[in-house]
């Protein structure tokens, strides 16, 4: 497989643009809790994951935080702090880890001004992101721990095409804005259900199809999101 097709994005450039692009994105490789960036600073590098998983966490002022996106190979990281000036306000790690292809952000910057292709698969990524967010803030007010712990797994799943990965339980706690003890109640659930195996930050499932029985209806709706990220724009 080439390169640029384990990132959503590049894969939905035109070739000959792509291949321009990737000449110029430099391979990486991003270990777990390593800081992709900061809130509030413009970043250093822009990002085309290509494996593994960045979480977006907004952090308040007692130091909790929550988890507010996350973006696996579908993602180009950086791509809300394109669009405008605006300060961002979260900050992004790596939570499963990855893989990326790489630029200066101001290049990308630059790029995203000036080329046509590029401006309407991140404006497209964007839209899509957004979706998916206003999704789960519902989904973080509405529906229980376990079935977000549900649908959050099959989230990941998805991004890293496998049925197992590892996973801290504080970046699980983080990512649902739950209590440790929350989260580990609900994990047990999943486990005795016979959907999950959980051990030292292990997780596999064991019963992909029970697990979405189990999750909220927002697995679905994100699900279908996430299958159409940059398919919505005509094609050459
Ligand atoms: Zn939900």
């Amino acid at each position: 497989m080439n390169v640029y097709e384990s990132n959503l994005l590049l894969a939905a450039l035109p070739a000959a643009y792509r291949n321009s692009l990737l000449s110029r994105l430099k391979p990486v490789t991003l270990a777990a809790r390593e800081v992709v960036y900061e809130a509030d600073e413009t970043p250093q590098y822009a990002h085309f994951i290509t494996s593994g998983i960045a979480s977006v966490v907004s952090s308040m002022s007692n130091g909790a935080s929550a988890e507010v996106g996350i973006w696996g190979k579908e993602g180009l990281v950086e791509s809300f702090h394109l669009l405008g000036n605006a300060r961002v306000p979260t900050r992004c790690f790596i939570q499963v880890d990855a893989t990326a292809l790489r630029m200066p952000f101001k290049e990308l910057q630059k790029e995203f001004r000036e080329r046509p292709e590029l401006h309407e698969q991140v404006l497209q990524g964007v839209q899509t992101q957004g979706s998916i967010l206003g999704q789960l803030a519902a989904c973080n007010r509405l529906h229980e721990a376990s079935e977000r712990l549900a649908r959050w797994l099959l989230m990941v799943r998805d991004r890293v095409e496998s049925e197992t990965f590892y996973l801290t339980q504080e970046f699980v706690a983080t990512m649902l804005g739950a209590r440790r003890t929350t989260v580990t109640a609900a994990a047990s659930a999943l486990q005795r259900e016979g959907l999950i195996k959980y051990s030292r930050g292990r997780i596999h499932i064991v019963n992909p199809e029970g697990l979405e029985a189990e999750a909220c209806e927002c697995y679905p709706t994100v699900h279908n999101l996430y299958l159409n990220f940059y398919k919505h724009t005509a094609r050459d």
